[in-house]
């Protein structure tokens, strides 16, 4: 099981607490989970539909969960509408793509300001990855 990134650590990197950083680190550790695959050297990240601030705060909890980062180059981003992220386990090929919950983006598009983005994210952050995600 890949080790869980605490909240603190992540607003200590990332600068503030968002739901897209949450979904990131809990979509990375799923993707390195259902993989088996190493953290930092062992996988490879390729993330679409994160362009813009808040969507693209999702790369920093993803580098955080997976040790992929853009300094090792091991994760890049690609345009495209909606959110995705696919993942390459380096070791065995084994792949898998991650994206969000029809019913997930429909709370994320209702949010309103900092205090309840806050408070979501909170709450996402002990959710179940099965509510969250749609794996392929
Ligand atoms: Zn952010």
């Amino acid at each position: 099981m890949a080790k869980t990134i605490s909240l603190q650590r992540a607003v200590d990197f990332h600068g503030h607490l968002g739901p897209y950083l949450v979904l990131g680190l809990l979509m990375g550790k799923l993707a390195v989970n259902e993989l088996g695959a190493k953290r930092h050297f062992g996988l490879k990240v390729i993330v679409k539909g994160a362009n813009e601030k808040p969507k693209s705060c999702l790369i920093d909890g993803l580098q955080l969960s997976t040790g992929c980062t853009y300094g090792k180059g091991n994760i890049q981003k690609i345009k495209g509408n909606s959110i995705q992220a696919l993942f390459y386990n380096l070791e065995n090929k084994k792949k898998i793509r991650i994206s969000l919950n029809k019913d997930l983006i429909g709370k994320l598009n209702n949010l309103k300001g900092h205090k309840d983005s806050e408070i979501f994210a909170k709450k996402i952050f002990h959710q179940e990855p099965a509510g969250l995600f749609k794996k392929e």
